[in-house]
């Protein structure tokens, strides 16, 4: 990896990536000269960018961040706006940043002055703006000054002769009062996100930078109150042209003066927004040259670092200031869910070395547009296009995540490519599941149905209060809130459940609960202790992309020590070859030996065994009602531990731990 000009890596689940990728930081920044541009690292989440800038900031404190989705407060240290505020104080000789930026601002103000009339703080408008653009003459605004004074003392400001003079003519505009400022708060794009509304297979990158806050100046043009048409007469009508031409304004009949003044209302807006546009061409320019200045300052921060980390969509963002850096190194992580367009961009000039870490089995690089991902291939990434092209690539081989029992689940996909580490298989690094009685896997099946939200995504009630439940029974049991994970391929169904657990009252016990019901799509490169996945197609023909290979294989592979599943094994083992060859292996009924190497008891069956962990007596829990039976203990046994006062204790087997004497408290209601 460190000579050749391109290395590809794929790291199956577990294998560590990123692991991978920060050891080859470390040799390469070990090995290059202390002068040299620095080294280009590329992640296709904010999220998975934190992660490994956090790990090289171990050993490399002079690396930098562009973009600003940074939720670590340590890396946003290294973001290059607060890098920015450094150079900020040092004078350059020309700096095109200020110029243009100078240059902006009279443009501006040039813009504000037109549309400041049109705010909402206005009674009317200023009469000698209206002169400005011709719309009125000097001596109608003088008449309009000598026929006011007549009615009021002092005038307090240009407006308010044209105020008086229209009277009971100006009326509040209609929807003035609810203009208001909107918020530009981006939402979290990692925890919710709202992909698959309408079709299934369109999708959002996680964590994508498509949006960046306005900011700036704030003109509100709104303006609040316009005049009355009131009914005219028909001749009324035909004279109205020859009124405005009036010598003397007063001299206009009332009942005329709101449309006269919408006449003239009309006439600044049509000008108005004719200049806008003009002006606000002029205004490309000189924002241009400033993003140009902006970046000459930044490539004095960005040149003193080693490491420059950015999103894969920032290797297209901010391309100009990257090629100016002229980086030789570059490493992308999770290249094989990066879009091509954004690999090739980081194909600079003066590029030397580029190395892809990634696996193509995994997601695929998100379209906005299903036909084009499907029909123009452009959801497939550089790395797996090489890869088909049978480019040399390596392996990493051995995890680090599974327990066997959920390893030999991804055999329809890696083979037996993938080797467990020692860590995975001791009892003291992944214990077995509170709970559970040794049942680790577990496929429950069912045919309840589906049916769709009101975002047409696809939502299982029944399944949902299953795996809900279970979720409940797993945390009364011991296991953390922090531990579990319920995954789902579905928006629909992720709400639902996550609008159940909430609702718990395991969940309303916790002090601070960090609940995790996450989709698919959202969770590649992550892990957790435990997982429950709700597959929730039940009920048609179709199971939609729970047949996608690359879904399978991230759903399947996220769990450390449990992996409890929900769904409909009929349907999903007659849709696809996959989730048969897996519904197989967990029923203990694969094809030969040798591609099964561990052997489990059948993991498949249409009520779920929980066992209590005082007496590992199993109970069978068919439907989400039977949940309820075992609310307060795991099964029907009585406690029997022994108690301080030497009594053992008579209540049924129970979870809190509250053991109680009836004997000595006299209490003889039965507990
Ligand atoms: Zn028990
Ligand atoms: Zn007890
Ligand atoms: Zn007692």
């Amino acid at each position: 990896m460190r000579t050749k000009k391109l290395s590809i890596v794929q790291g199956p689940p577990g294998t560590g990536k990123t692991y991978t990728s920060v050891a080859a930081m470390k040799v390469l920044l070990r090995e290059i000269p202390k002068d040299d541009p620095p080294i280009l690292v590329a992640c296709q989440t904010n999220h998975a960018l934190d992660q490994i800038l956090r790990q090289i900031a171990v050993f490399e404190p002079r690396y930098a961040r562009l973009g600003a989705f940074s939720k670590d407060p340590d890396i946003v240290q290294r973001s290059i706006a607060v890098l920015r505020e450094e150079v900020r104080k040092v004078k350059m000789a020309d700096d095109l940043r200020l110029r243009s930026a100078k240059r902006m601002d009279v443009i501006a103000n040039i813009l504000a002055h037109d549309l400041a009339a049109l705010g909402p703080e206005h009674k009317v408008l200023d009469p000698n703006q209206l002169l400005e653009k011709g719309i009125i003459s000097q001596g109608q605004i003088d008449s309009l000054a000598h026929g006011a004074a007549g009615w009021s003392q002092h005038v307090e400001n240009a407006q308010a002769p044209l105020e008086l003079w229209l009277g009971a003519a100006r009326v509040p505009t209609a929807g003035a009062q609810a203009v208001q400022l909107e918020s530009n708060a981006v939402e979290d794009p990692e925890t919710e996100i709202e992909a698959f509304r309408g079709t299934e297979a369109e999708n959002v990158a996680a964590g994508a930078e498509a949006f960046e806050n306005l900011n700036g100046r704030y003109i509100c043009v709104a303006h609040s109150h316009t005049g009355k048409k009131s009914a005219l007469p028909a001749a009324m009508t035909l004279i109205l042209e020859k009124l405005l031409k009036a010598k003397d304004l007063w001299k206009i009949p009332q009942a005329c003066r709101g449309h006269i003044y919408c006449v003239w209302l009309n006439k600044y807006k049509d000008q108005i927004s004719e200049a806008l546009r003009s002006t606000a061409t002029a205004l490309l320019e000189p924002a241009e040259d400033r993003r140009i200045g902006r970046w000459e300052r930044d490539l004095l921060v960005l040149g003193n670092q080693r490491i420059i980390g950015m999103t894969t969509t920032g290797l297209s963002k901010y391309r100009a200031l990257i090629c100016a850096l002229k980086p030789k190194i570059c490493l992308i992580e999770e290249a094989g869910e990066s879009l091509e367009g954004s690999v090739t961009s980081a194909c600079l000039p003066s590029l030397q070395q580029l190395i892809l870490v990634g696996d193509h089995q995994q997601l695929r690089p998100a379209c906005h547009y299903q036909r084009h991902g499907d029909a123009l291939h452009m959801n497939l990434s550089l790395f797996e296009r090489l890869i088909n092209n049978n480019v040399e690539y390596g392996v990493l081989s051995q995890q680090r995540r599974m327990i066997p029992e959920i390893r030999r689940l991804l055999f329809p996909i890696y083979g037996n490519i993938l080797t467990d580490h020692d860590l995975v298989t001791q009892k003291s690094h992944r214990p077995p599941i509170k709970g559970m009685g040794n049942i680790n896997t577990f496929f429950l099946d069912h045919t309840w149905s589906e049916s769709k939200d009101t975002d047409l995504s696809f939502v299982n009630t029944q399944e949902a209060k299953m795996a809900a439940s279970l979720f409940a029974y797993l945390v009364r049991s011991g296991e953390g809130i922090d531990k579990i994970t319920v995954l789902t391929f579905y928006n629909g169904q992720r709400k639902e459940i996550e609008r159940l657990i909430r609702s718990s009252q395991c969940y309303r016990d916790q002090a601070n609960p960090n609940l995790e019901v996450r989709t698919v799509d959202s969770y590649q490169g992550e892990e957790k202790d435990i997982i429950i996945l709700s597959l929730a197609r039940s009920g048609t023909d179709t199971i939609g992309f729970l047949g996608n290979v690359n879904r399978i294989c991230v759903a399947m592979s996220r769990a450390r020590r449990g992996l409890y599943i929900f769904g409909n094994s009929g349907l999903l083992w007659s849709k696809s070859k996959t989730w048969a060859q897996i519904l197989d292996i967990m029923a203990g009924r694969a094809g030969k030996v040798e591609e099964r190497p561990w052997q489990f008891p059948c993991r498949v069956g249409s009520s779920f065994p929980v066992a209590c962990e005082a007496h590992q007596r199993r109970t069978f829990i068919g439907d989400p009602y039977a949940w309820t039976e075992i609310n307060d203990g795991a099964c029907q046994t009585p406690c029997g531990k022994t108690m301080e006062c030497g009594h053992s204790c008579p209540r049924l087997c129970h979870f809190d731990g509250q053991c109680k004497c009836r004997k000595c408290s006299g209490d003889s209601d039965p507990a």
